[in-house]
Order: structure tokens, then sequence, then C-alpha cells
């Protein structure tokens, strides 16, 4: 049994049952046992791999991307790009060496700010870039940000903000909460309360009895903030997640541990927690802003950025075996089996800032 397993157990029998999105907060960001707080998430050892720890590809054309918005918005000087959610550092790392070589001048007309909650994160990320030439200043919350233009990057961060669930009950909605059962166990029970169910997609009307659906406020308000940002004075947000286009019904809350699908119950603070990123919600919430956005695949957008030549490129003059690895890379950031489709991005701007990749023409 986990420390933070304990302690939620005592907390839920003395207080009462607590909702989904209160237990995912503990888990991911309980200061003493929080899984971002305390583990080391990433890589072969770690429980998941992104796409920036794939392929320095990623992070490569995500630098185009990013120098082309800042390039849209007129060159804006002084400027910020930021990574929000930077991980261990692979991407931002591999974006200043892209952009180095792109655009000598943007490192000294740009200020580089990396965005992190968690402290240990925030000292690995430090490992890695401070010593660069970018001199990155770190922000444990968005808000810190001075307020200038602003690009920024956000790769599997919004899946890390807790989620609400409903689930429909024959006496109405009722928020999904964890409580415990008949032998003390961590288990799921429909709140007490009814609820507003403006709060709700409009399918969820017709849904039948036990059907789950997921809110997100938390992300929504990360959302409505950097919109905010990027309304006044300028920019441009780059987002990649997994999730859906369409919002709609469905549990979608799910573990991960060791490269493996966990009970959501088993190792609280030791196995990752995520849901699915509803990104028309995310969207709309941009829109609201006045920006206009645009949302596609992650295999779509990779391979309209040039994934493909750049992997060419690098594969040229290189044995076998490289050319094979930069393959593989390939196929598992944008092969459809992969994260190709499962992933997709949003990117939002003010309305009239064209962003690649450019519009198909076939
Ligand atoms: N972008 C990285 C890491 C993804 S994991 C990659 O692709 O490898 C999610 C990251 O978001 C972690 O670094 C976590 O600590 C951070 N995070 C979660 N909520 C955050 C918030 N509100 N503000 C800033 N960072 C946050």
């Amino acid at each position: 049994m986990t420390a933070l397993k304990d302690r939620l157990k005592l907390l839920i029998a003395a207080n009462g049952p607590i909702s989904v999105s209160e237990y995912m907060a503990a888990c991911l960001f309980d200061p003493q046992d929080g899984y971002y707080t305390s583990r080391e998430p990433f890589g072969a050892e770690g429980d998941f791999i992104t796409a920036p720890e794939i392929s320095q590809m990623f992070g490569e054309l995500l630098a185009v991307w990013a120098w082309s918005a800042w390039s849209a918005s007129g060159k804006p000087v002084p400027s910020i790009l930021a990574e929000i959610g930077p991980g261990r550092g692979t991407l931002m790392a591999d974006m200043l060496r892209t952009l180095g070589h792109l655009d000598p001048s943007f490192e000294t007309l740009t200020r580089v700010a990396m965005i992190e909650a968690s402290a240990r994160l925030t000292e690995i990320q430090r490992g890695k870039l401070e010593a660069g030439r970018a001199r990155p200043t770190w922000y444990q919350d968005i808000s810190a940000l001075p307020d200038l233009p602003l690009v920024i990057v956000g790769n599997e961060l919004f899946d890390a903000l807790p989620v609400r669930q409903f689930v429909k009950t024959p006496r109405g909605w009722r928020e999904r909460m964890v409580a415990l059962d008949d032998q003390g166990q961590l288990s799921f029970a429909a709140g007490m309360s009814g609820l507003d169910t403006t709060l709700l997609p409009s399918d969820a009307a017709d849904a039948p009895d036990g059907a789950i659906v997921e809110v997100a406020p938390a992300r929504e308000a990360l959302m409505d903030t950097i919109a905010a940002r990027i309304a006044k004075p300028g920019g441009a947000g780059i987002f990649i997640d997994y999730g859906h286009i369409q919002p709609g019904v469905g549990d979608t809350l799910q573990a991960m541990r060791a490269h493996q699908f966990d009970d959501v119950f088993a190792n609280p603070g030791e196995a990752d927690l995520t849901s699915h990123v509803d990104f028309a919600a995310l969207a709309a919430i941009a829109r609201d802003r006045g920006l206009e956005t645009r949302l596609m695949t992650q295999g779509d957008f990779l391979v309209r950025m040039g994934l493909l030549e750049r992997a060419g490129a690098l594969g040229s003059n290189c044995d076998a075996a490289t050319r094979e690895r930069l393959e593989g890379e390939v196929q598992r950031l944008a092969g459809p089996d992969a994260m190709g489709t499962l992933f997709k991005v949003l990117m939002v701007a003010p309305k009239g800032i064209v962003l690649p990749p450019a519009l198909a023409t076939d």
C-alpha cells in the first residue's frame, strides 16, 4: 500500500468521499507523495514515454513552428518563448538548438520561460538548460510571467490537470466520488447532491443510467489564462495531447505504471493518472477570448511540418541501423496505430495570424 493511499483512506473515513478531481490532484501533486512531486515518470525506466523523449525531430519541428508563429506576429521584441509543463526539459533543449541554427537573432531577441509546477522537475530542467546560451527563467505558475507577446508550447500538459466526472443515476446526474467500500477499499460512488446540468455536454441528456461524462474546469481555467495572454499583447500557442476533437460521454480516467495500464486505485501517487483532453472545449475557451483555433491530429501536423523530410535529412550519410531507428521514430510519432491519430494538436493565435503548417493544397 502506498503512503498516499493510507492517508487518502484516513481522510475519506474521517471526512467522507472526495471528488475524482480531488483524488487526481492528490495523486499527481500531493506535496509529499504526489506523482510529479516525488517520482521520475519519463523514459524507459519510468512509466511513460512522451514525444520529445522519443525523438529530437519533435522538438525540431516545434521550433520551426514557434519561429514561424513569432515571425507571423511581426517579430515582436521583447517577447517570450515559453514551455509549460516541460518534464525533463528535452523539448526545450531540442527547440533551442534548432532555433540557434534557424535564426541566431531569435535567441537574443526573445526571453525563454519555463513554467513548471513541480520543484523536482524544475531542478532536472535547470540541470539540462541553465548552462546554455538562452538562460531560461523558471516560473512555478503562468500568472508570474511578464506581460509580453508570448509564443507558448505545451506537450502532455492538459491531461495531467484534474478532471471532474459525473455519473447518471436513476435520480439524475451526480458527481462521481471516491469513497470507501464495505472492505474499506477505495471505490467509486455517486455523490449525494443534484447538479447544475448546464455543466454537462449536450449529448449527456440522452445518456443511459451509469453513463459517465467528464468536465475539466482546471484545464479550462488554464486555457483561459493562456488565451487571455495571447489575445493581448499577442503571440500564439500550441498544445499537444491525447484526446478527442468532439466532446462525448465516456470514462477516460486511466492510470499508467511501468508502461502498463494500472487500476486507478491501486497505487495512488506511484502511477500516472490522466484523462483524455476535450480539445473542443479548450478551443471554445480560446475563441471566447477572440483567438482563432486550428485542430489536427499529431500525425497530420508533423507530416505537414516536414517530418519525413527531416528524417530523410538526418538519415542521409548514416548507417542502416540509424536509418531504421529514425524510421521507427517517425512511425511512433506519426503512425496511425501509434501516437499519430490519438494525439491531437491545438493551435491558437489572434485573428489574421497565419500559422504553419500551410493549408493543404491537394
Ligand atoms: N512536456 C513534457 C512533460 C509532460 S508531463 C514531455 O512531453 O515530456 C506533465 C508536465 O506538466 C510535468 O512536468 C508536470 O510537472 C507539469 N505540470 C502539471 N501541471 C502544471 C501546471 N499547472 N503548470 C505548470 N506545469 C505543470
